[in-house]
């Protein structure tokens, strides 16, 4: 039997998102709404992949308590010596190409705005390609499973363009090359960081997502015997409704950064390690009474899965409330109109998962995402080799 597994990942195209918008109705039959999981884009990415949640892959952000690395000498060394913000971006972009080429560094720096004092404290999470073979070792990725099992497949590469990609594709389709597909598309995230609210930009990105979608079904129609097709994502967006700038408030403290705690700002979070015991007193006491944020118990670490025995992402998680976002950030120094990384419980936080084919069982969390594509691999093994396991 000639047959083809297609999975979209369309970053951000969350439950609400494609749920107001119809998206493909007559050829995605079985749709549902899919939890996310705490984190930044690629924690929910890597939880999809690997089917596990942070304490057990290891990514809850990119940048976790690290000081002795390093990325300290090779970034700090070079960020150092630029005299004005444009430079600074410049060697940050220079960087980037570097790390990717180079070091295996597989996400970039173009958004980092950490000040260079501050970098020596961190390591880099993004370090390790997840889209390669053993790129999230020790958990094991949907690609370790294509490849152990020898199923000819074709994995979008980040390093090109979204346009290059779909028409690689589409080739390996009319090649009839590959059994098993997966396409990350992170246009429709970028679209909607920036224009969470216009619902005519938002319709038109679905409607060409739609379109290159229904090219693909019709190239697999043709040159397949049988097809699936699933879209999903692992997270939706959030719009912006207020910043509040909690390293203002850290920093009036009678307490210094690197003596007495250390503190990353990501978007939706501020995570917090301390030097001195006294220090986290006065901080979690100052941060109880923040407005529109909370600080997360230990009961709520564990239910998320982000209680890591060595406290590497942060001994103290303060969330935002949706809607909000840290201003300034160590990401993004002004925040977007558009952003996730909320508790997954929130509505607009749910990805979602919408397929051609009835997933058995059906997903509820995004790591159910991976058992969906395991199940894809598992179809594209022989039959010999089924009976023989
Ligand atoms: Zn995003």
């Amino acid at each position: 039997m000639n047959k083809i597994h297609i999975f979209i990942y369309l970053d951000s195209a969350g439950w609400e998102i494609l749920r107001r918008n119809t998206f493909l109705p007559d050829i995605l039959h079985y749709r549902y709404p899919v939890c996310s999981q705490l984190g930044d884009s690629v924690t929910s990415l890597t939880t999809a992949l690997t089917g596990q949640p942070p304490n057990v892959h290891r990514h809850f952000g990119n940048y976790y308590y690290s000081p002795r690395h390093s990325l300290r000498e090779m970034l700090e060394m070079l960020l150092h010596y630029l005299p004005c913000e444009e430079g600074r971006k410049a060697k940050t972009e220079l960087m980037s190409g570097l790390f990717r080429k180079f070091r295996g560094y597989s996400w970039c720096f173009d958004h980092l705005s950490l000040p260079p004092g501050r970098l020596r404290f961190f390591d880099y999470a993004g370090r390790r390609d997840i889209f390669a073979r053993g790129g999230t070792a020790p958990s094991k990725s949907i690609f370790d499973h294509l490849h152990e099992n020898n199923i000819p497949h074709m994995i979008s590469d980040w390093r090109k363009s979204e346009e290059q990609n779909l028409k690689d594709m589409l080739e390996t389709i009319r090649r009839k090359q590959s059994q098993f597909c997966l396409l990350f598309m992170s246009g429709l995230d970028k679209i909607l960081h920036h224009a969470p609210a216009d619902e005519q930009k938002r319709a038109d990105s679905l409607k060409h997502y739609e379109k290159q979608i229904e090219n693909i079904i019709s190239e697999a129609a043709v040159h397949y015997d049988k097809y699936s097709v699933s879209v999903m994502s692992g997270h939706g967006m959030t719009v912006r409704q207020s910043v509040i700038n909690v390293k203002n408030i850290i920093s009036r403290l009678d307490l210094s950064f690197g003596k007495d705690y250390i503190a990353f700002y990501d978007p939706t979070m501020v995570r917090f390690w301390y030097l001195d015991h006294e220090a986290k007193t006065i901080i979690v006491e100052r941060l109880r009474n923040i407005p529109h944020t909370r600080i997360l118990s230990g009961e709520e670490m564990h239910k998320y899965n982000i209680n890591f025995a060595d406290n590497m992402y942060g001994e103290t998680v303060l969330l935002l409330d949706p809607g909000y976002q840290v201003e300034p950030n160590d990401h993004i120094r002004q925040s977007y109109p558009g952003m996730h990384g909320y508790a997954p419980e929130h509505e607009d936080s749910y990805g979602a998962f919408m397929s051609s084919h009835q997933p058995s069982p059906p997903p509820s969390w995004v790591g159910d995402l991976y058992h969906i594509m395991l199940a894809a691999v598992n179809d594209c093994i022989p039959e010999y080799f089924h009976k023989t396991a």
